[in-house]
């Protein structure tokens, strides 16, 4: 008891450090960020602009890995509300655009009628986010993901399905360990944080994939309240 105490003491300091040191490291790199930004815009480094440009996007990759970890590392504070999934879909659409087409990808929304959720505003952004960039980094040929929502059994589905390179039997049962990743540039958060955000909303998330085919992500989360039946 007393040493399951003085673990979960340790895991609190070790959280509430790296959320200092994740603030701390920010703060430089954002200025640095403006610097490169503004080098960028003017003439006299036009020969350098597609240099700084890449040093721009390795910083933002930077941040956003600093990102995952914190939310990972600190039980960050959630606010629960009965809340329409359809329309978060819908507003996080557009920061997935400019990815979808960088791998020619086509997002397909297949929304139905669904009782509210009670969710995390924040957190079905990022698990919507997480997801769907995994879905088209799977698509290096392009493809179509199909974004879906549906009641079924009491239970709001929605589900993340793509046409990618899937994932292997062995692979499967790492998904969602911290840093597992296979990719040559990946960091193996976005699920990890996914997993989390799912166990918080006390939802499941099950995985179907077919190697060459395609992978599909589900999620079921209790209906916030039953439909109406008239
Ligand atoms: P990262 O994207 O940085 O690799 P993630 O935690 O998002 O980290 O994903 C971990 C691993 O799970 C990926 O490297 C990949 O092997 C596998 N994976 C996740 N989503 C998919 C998908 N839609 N299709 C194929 N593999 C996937
Ligand atoms: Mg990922």
């Amino acid at each position: 008891q007393t040493d399951r105490m003085a673990r979960l003491d340790r895991l609190n300091i070790i959280g509430e450090m790296a959320a200092s040191i994740g603030h701390e490291v920010r703060n430089p790199m954002t200025t640095v960020r403006g610097f490169l930004q503004y080098m960028g815009s003017k003439p006299n480094f036009s020969e350098y602009k597609s240099q700084l440009d890449l040093m721009i996007s390795e910083i933002d990759r930077a941040n956003s890995i600093i990102t995952e970890f914190l939310s990972l590392a600190k039980n960050k504070a959630m606010h629960f509300k009965d809340s329409d999934l359809n329309a978060m879909i819908c507003e996080v659409i557009p920061l997935l655009d400019a990815d979808a087409l960088r791998y020619n990808c086509h997002i397909k929304l297949d929304l139905n009628e669904i009782p509210p959720v009670c969710v995390d505003h924040n957190s079905m952004r990022q698990l919507i986010l997480n997801l769907v960039r995994n879905g088209i980094e799977a698509m290096p040929d392009g493809g179509e993901i199909t974004i879906s929502t549906a009641y079924k059994q009491g239970k709001v589905l929605l589900s993340v399905a793509d046409q990618g390179v899937g994932i292997s039997p062995e692979d499967k049962e790492k998904l969602g360990t911290p840093f597992f990743t296979t990719k040559e540039n990946g960091v193996g958060l976005g699920l990890a944080v996914c997993y989390r955000i799912v166990q918080r909303h006390n939802a499941t998330i099950t995985v179907e994939s077919e190697p060459g085919k395609g992978t599909s992500f589900l999620i079921k989360f209790a209906a916030a309240a039953m439909p109406q039946t008239n």
